[in-house]
């Protein structure tokens, strides 16, 4: 059973969700795992079990696809007008804004993320990706082709291309941004007319299974979104693996990545992945330090260092190096850790046990490896998953600390010479996601953008992320793109028709 969990200021709605046995969406009906067993899940802020959810298998997954390829094939969802899908779509993006509340409060409870900022970026975010992809439905279109066919002289076609919804697609799901991540990847599928088995990530499944809920209300029919819990090896690999889906959508660790990737091969179905980074975020001499400081903190301490953009190789040109290290380190110092329900807290606790002994892991390393922290270092408070924010100097690309994803909020900063030393160093990562430039210089930011391997650049910014602009990875940090209209042609096959007239 799961204890109820007493927290300052909990909606009713919110008690009531986390305290029920969880079950999964198939074909519109709420059900329970082949199993009947479930596992539980915790509050990173306690370590307390916060909710029990249904441990699905490969059963699960089976009947959830044949669910998902029913709909595609023969329900009302394949007989819809475009315009229908975008109202629906709409729809959900309203009923979201409306239990807004009630999201941010599941969001901070199951990730640890501060209340505050699930308020104001996890759900508004989610709810405006809903919005931007319900307005594509009536927009994707495809092209008329000009055919010069060297072999029938004479002879004339109309030829053109339709772009058609790819078919069932397997999402899976992380567990730092779970609402937002289900978002990214549900509404390119939803308004392409796609239907979907999404998988969400065992350590925050809440705010996904509320979202079915709200799939439901919004009048998208069943089997449109299935959505079956479990572990990645028991849920989430027969649905990378199943013969009858036609895409997995993945977001992730690099390594599981490439498992999703192996997976796929039995029948090649179409794979999308945004996986691991070790973001360079460069501040040069000209920049403008404060606004250098407080972004260069931020890039990485925001969501605890639990983004896979985070910023988490400072390089500062070598004249203000201890400023840019210092100011960071202050900042640092200055964050209420905290849980994420607490008034004034600004960064929550690490996911789980398994993140905190994994960072807390690294952080012994580099000390071994000879990296010094200037700030933090350690765990912090012996309940919950805290980690102290933590900035490391003494460090060089030949590290663990500085080549592998920490995934928590450490930051290593390393001093360069000009801008030939630092481009290699900079791209000296088998990860290439994004990455930042600090300069009031717009010739250097642009030329140094142009330089850089990573799928976004923030020039003075950074965590800047609209539905509108595409996102995802170089290098192993993934395929394909997140969001704009990029995204789309993930999620639909290109359909040559050639008539001969
Ligand atoms: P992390 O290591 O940071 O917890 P993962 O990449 O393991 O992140 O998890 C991201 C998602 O991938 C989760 O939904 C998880 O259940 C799922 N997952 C983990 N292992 C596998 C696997 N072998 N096949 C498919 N999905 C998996």
């Amino acid at each position: 059973m799961a204890t109820a969990v007493s927290v300052p200021s909990m909606d009713p709605n919110v008690a009531r969700f986390v305290s029920r046995t969880h079950k999964n969406l198939i074909n519109g009906k709420w059900v329970e795992s082949e199993s009947g067993e479930s596992f539980a899940t915790f509050n990173p802020a306690t370590g307390e079990v916060l909710s029990n959810i249904a441990a699905g298998n490969s059963v699960d997954i089976d009947r959830a696809v044949k669910a998902a390829r029913d709909a595609f094939e023969n329900g009302p969802w394949s007989r819809m007008t475009a315009a229908e899908r975008t109202k629906l779509i709409w729809k959900l993006a309203d009923l979201l804004e409306k239990n807004l509340e009630e999201f941010a409060q599941l969001e901070s409870l199951d990730n640890g993320k501060p209340l505050a900022v699930a308020r104001a970026a996890d759900v508004p975010l989610a709810v405006e990706n809903f919005r931007y992809m319900a307005g594509w439905a009536t927009k994707i279109e495809g092209n008329t082709i000009p055919l010069s066919v060297p072999y029938t002289p004479g002879a004339k076609y109309l030829a053109y291309t339709l772009r058609e919804p790819i078919g069932v697609v397997g999402q899976i799901i992380p567990w730092n941004f779970p609402l937002l991540m289900a978002a990214w990847k549900l509404g390119p599928a939803l308004t392409t007319g796609c239907t979907v088995v999404l998988k969400p990530a065992e350590q925050t499944p809440l705010t996904a299974l509320r979202l079915g809920e709200l799939i439901q209300e919004a009048g998208i029919p069943d089997g449109v979104v299935n959505i079956v819990t479990g572990l990645g090896e028991a849920a989430g690999a027969p649905l990378a693996a199943h013969p009858d889906v036609d895409k997995v959508a993945f977001t992730g660790s690099t390594e599981v990545g490439k498992l999703i990737l192996q997976a796929a091969a039995g029948n090649l179905k179409k794979v999308s992945l945004e996986l691991g980074g070790k973001s360079p975020n460069v501040v040069l001499d000209d920049a403008d330090l404060d606004s250098a400081i407080a972004g260069a903190a931020s890039a990485i301490f925001f969501n605890h260092g639990q983004c896979c953009c985070a910023g988490s190789r400072l390089y500062v040109e070598q004249k203000s190096f201890d400023k840019v290290v210092e100011g960071v380190a202050k900042a640092a110092e200055k964050i209420n850790v905290g849980p994420g329900f607490n008034p004034g807290t600004q960064m929550g606790p690490l996911v789980s046990e398994e993140q905190l002994a994994r960072v807390c892991g690294y952080l012994d390393v580099g000390v071994a490896e000879g990296a010094k922290a200037v700030t933090g270092g350690s765990r912090l408070g012996e309940k919950g998953y805290f980690v102290k924010p933590t900035v490391l100097v003494n460090t060089n690309e030949k590290m663990k600390v500085v080549q592998e994803e920490i995934f928590g909020p450490v930051v290593t900063a390393i001093p360069f010479r000009d801008a030939d030393d630092l481009i290699p160093r900079a791209n000296n990562s088998t990860y290439g996601l994004a990455a930042g430039v600090w300069t009031s210089d717009i010739k250097k930011a642009h030329s140094i953008a142009a330089k850089l391997r990573a799928g976004t650049v923030w020039i003075n910014c950074y965590n800047i992320f609209d539905a509108a602009l595409p996102f995802g990875g170089y290098k192993q940090s993934g395929w394909g793109r997140e969001m704009g209209h990029e995204v789309l042609e993930q999620y639909t096959e290109v359909k040559a028709v050639c008539a001969a007239l």
